[in-house]
């Protein structure tokens, strides 16, 4: 068994009394954790019939039972399928049947209303394990074969089910730990919910590759965060940069004991560089990373011993991946260039789930996925990532990156958050707006904001307009959502 189903056996065979999952104040070793896997898979096959290639869902916050079901789904040969709770009924109807799952699992806090085919409910789960039998499961699972099918996070438009082979998920980790020297004895929190890439394959399996342990949260808070990091001497976290954001600016922040902290991985999102500096002030330097649910995700990593010189760039490609910037044209983009990013490599999926136009829109022949995100390489081929091709404005003939703006924007110190976007003007076809959202407390006017850029930026690059809004709108990864955005203030 090649497949990734196997890792709390392997695991378990070598360190059987190590804590593997905390959550909620109980604690698994590694050896109940096999054999909740085991029990859970051979009730999954002889109780439900389910097989290899068979679909199955779970929906549900971050808990044992997403974990467990994960790996028993990939000890069967089967395809698990996590669901974004935050999904309104007819849509997860929609991905149900689009998965054609043969059973949903529900998290201890779902029930399965309006929802179609089998359903496991909580109490159901634990009754499947007691039932289960730990004989050790040895189906024949292959690198190629499909284990996840990963809906991406939907910030461009509908979800799209990403098929991630063990193969991928493998060399996924392979490459993280090129970078990432995780040991045996890391305390991972995990608060992003995993049904999305980062919390599952840059944290969940590359810590039980090594047997640490993972403290489950079912969702991210800022005291919550600052308690566990203190209590619970955590080592390793993943967060989108807002998660950090909110981190820096709470009131514990000064005063927290952040000592244990080893590797404190961050992306999905452009980091701001007065975020990096603000956590560097505390000796604390972000592990950042650029990568795609389609690519399992790790794409681009930038070490630590670079995080300095190097900072705002997402790295070089990981070392079993490549990556090209492509120009408009197709020619190569020469460094200081901005090109299209094409990633290539054994963490690149093979395809989107029943979706072959889709498909063949993003993966060429030869293996090389376009993700639609726009790199500008320096000269040492430290890759900055400046935007979606989606989100740039074109301003007077010129490209504007919002993220760079946003950037500047951040420096301000009544900024909290901020996204600039593209507003359609007579004169210069699009200028930029930009949203912000201030601080408490934070006196600021508009104008005063938009001097601050000056200087900064080009002037072709200072947003037209700037208007101070309550929130901005953010998807379940944590990703600010542009096309609302857009759509609410783009007029
Ligand atoms: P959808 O494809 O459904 O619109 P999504 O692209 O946000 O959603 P994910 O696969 O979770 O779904 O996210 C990948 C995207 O996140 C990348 O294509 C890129 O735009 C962005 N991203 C990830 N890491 C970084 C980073 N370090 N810097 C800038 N952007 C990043
Ligand atoms: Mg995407």
């Amino acid at each position: 068994n090649q497949g990734i189903g196997s890792w709390p056996a392997r695991r378990a065979r070598m360190t059987p009394d190590r804590i593997a999952i905390t959550y909620a104040g109980r604690h698994h070793t590694y050896r109940e954790f096999r054999d909740r896997v085991y029990r859970l898979a051979s009730r999954l096959s002889v109780g439900h019939g389910v097989g290899r290639g068979d679909r199955v869902a779970f929906l549900g916050a971050n808990q044992p039972a997403l974990v467990e079901t994960f790996f028993a789904a990939g000890l069967l040969g089967a395809v698990f399928v996590p669901l974004n709770t935050r999904l309104a009924v007819p849509e997860l109807r929609f991905i149900l049947h689009d998965a054609e799952a043969a059973l949903l699992v529900l998290g201890e806090e779902r029930d399965g209303d309006g929802l179609p085919g089998r359903h496991v409910t909580a109490a159901g789960y634990e009754e499947l394990i007691a039932a289960g039998s730990t004989e050790p499961i040895d189906e024949p699972v292959a690198q190629d074969d499909v284990c996840l099918i990963m809906y991406t996070s939907g910030t461009t438009g509908r979800p799209k089910g990403a098929m991630l082979t063990h193969g991928n998920l493998t060399w996924n980790t392979v490459n993280l730990l090129v970078d990432v020297p995780l040991a045996h004895d890391e305390v991972t929190l995990i608060s992003a919910p995993m049904f999305h890439i980062a919390a599952l394959a840059q944290t969940l399996i590359p810590t039980v590759l090594k047997g640490g342990r993972v403290i489950l949260e079912p969702s991210f808070g800022v005291a919550r965060t600052f308690d566990l990091i203190e209590a619970e001497r955590v080592t390793v976290m993943f967060g989108v940069p807002s998660m950090f954001a909110f981190l820096a600016q709470s009131p514990r922040w000064a005063g927290a004991d952040l000592s244990s902290l080893r590797h404190l991985l961050c992306g999905g999102a452009p980091v701001p560089e007065p975020l990096i500096r603000t956590y560097q002030e505390r000796g604390l330097t972000f592990l950042q990373g650029y990568g795609m649910t389609e690519t399992s995700p790790g794409a681009l990593f930038l070490a630590a011993e670079h995080s300095v010189a190097k900072a705002g760039t997402a790295g070089v490609p990981c070392f079993f991946s490549d990556v090209r910037l492509v120009a408009p044209d197709g020619s190569p983009a020469a460094p200081g260039e901005p090109g299209e990013v094409y990633v290539q490599g054994p963490n690149v999926m093979p395809g989107y789930w029943r979706r072959p136009e889709e498909t063949a829109k993003v993966l060429s022949e030869d293996g090389w996925f376009r993700s639609g995100d726009v790199g500008v390489a320096d000269a040492d081929g430290y890759v900055r990532i400046s935007d979606r091709i989606t989100d740039v404005i074109i301003s007077g003939g010129e490209n504007v990156y919002p993220a760079e703006v946003e950037s500047a924007l951040y420096e301000h110190p009544g900024v909290a958050e901020c996204a600039v976007i593209g507003v359609p003007d007579d004169r210069w076809g699009e200028v930029g707006k930009a949203l912000v959202v201030l601080r408490p407390g934070a006196a600021a006017g508009a104008d005063e904001m938009l001097k601050h850029l000056d200087g900064r930026l080009a002037r072709y690059k200072i947003p037209k307009y700037l208007e101070f809004v309550p929130e901005l709108p953010k998807n379940a990864a944590g990703k600010l959502l542009k096309a609302p955005l857009r759509k609410l203030y783009g007029g």
